[in-house]
């Protein structure tokens, strides 16, 4: 995570940056996030430090929710998957592997910062609320493509999917600590994505940042097993959230797009829930083995 060099675009005058601080929605948020805290947050340590504070924040959170909590009517009936329970077995797993992930990545490459990298510069202007929210839409939109095209590739050459991708589709049934249930390559490529996007327009800090938590936390819903009355999804047709997700990990040569859903929609992938149980329903119509004179023919042989 560098930035902040390119920031902002071009030089002010001391009397016009007066004005535009004065003039910036976002800069008592920015000056009550810098001023003071600038030592820890200019260290070249600081980005995976954060990286992995909301990763780990999210696996704690969902992981209590999973093993404590699940039981309590609420979360029993939003779960996607009622009939699948979330174990510490299942999450110990996924957590042996993060650690290693850990160690191959992660950690090499904030020691390798720690030595090379100088102490970032922080601008003092905040930037605009358009910068912010406009920049977050476009990262946004780009690594939601990126990522189709990428996890599309995966699922469709076997050699790809069997030696990396396979790995994520460990478990049909997703919880929060498999959102980062993955194969190193995919891991650094992912990583790279999220890092590197950003770079094509000057990217304030702050607007850096959020983007980073607006990516882990749409990782981490789309993973977490449960469709919740307030998820996005249910408000924007094109958002996929948890259902879609889990209905990739339950049927995997569907819903490749991570985030939204238009690419799926466009090329017949999108499949939901309803649209398996009617598929369910039809196939039984058509093949059941079982109909409702076979199980009285089976009760008489039995
Ligand atoms: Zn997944
Ligand atoms: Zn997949």
């Amino acid at each position: 995570m560098i930035s902040g060099i390119l920031y902002p675009p071009r030089n002010y005058t001391p009397a016009e940056m007066a004005h535009e601080a004065d003039s910036r929605m976002l800069q008592g948020l920015w000056d009550s996030i810098y001023k003071g805290n600038e030592y820890w947050i200019t260290s070249s340590l600081f980005p995976p430090f954060y990286a992995l504070s909301i990763d780990w924040s999210f696996v704690l959170i969902f992981t209590f929710i999973d093993l404590v909590l699940c039981d309590l009517p609420f979360f029993k009936n939003y779960k996607i998957q009622k009939d699948r329970k979330v174990t510490w077995p299942l999450i110990k797993k996924s957590i042996y592997l993060q650690f290693w992930n850990c160690m191959l990545w992660i950690f090499p490459v904030a020691a390798a910062q720690w030595c090379w990298v100088p102490p970032m510069e922080l601008p003092k202007l905040a930037p605009t609320v358009f910068e912010f929210i406009s920049q977050i839409a476009i990262y946004f939109f780009l690594f939601d493509m990126t990522y189709f095209w990428f996890h599309y590739i995966h699922h469709k050459n076997k050699t790809l999917y069997r030696w990396c991708h396979s790995v994520h589709h460990m478990y049909s049934s997703p919880f929060a600590a498999a959102a980062q249930h993955l194969h190193p390559f995919e891991l650094f490529f992912v990583g790279g994505f999220i890092t590197v996007i950003p770079w094509i327009f000057p990217t304030h800090p702050l607007t850096y940042w959020a983007w980073f938590l607006v990516a882990q936390l749409v990782s981490y819903e789309v993973h977490m097993g449960y469709d919740f009355p307030f998820a996005l999804h249910r408000f924007f047709k094109y958002y996929s959230g948890a259902p879609a997700h889990d209905m990739h990990h339950l049927r995997p040569l569907t819903c490749f797009q991570p985030w939204l859903n238009y690419m799926d929609r466009l090329m017949g992938y999108h499949i939901t829930y309803d649209d398996l149980k009617k598929m369910a329903d039809e196939k039984n119509k058509r093949f059941g083995l079982y109909n409702k004179e076979d199980e009285e023919g089976l009760d008489k042989i039995n």
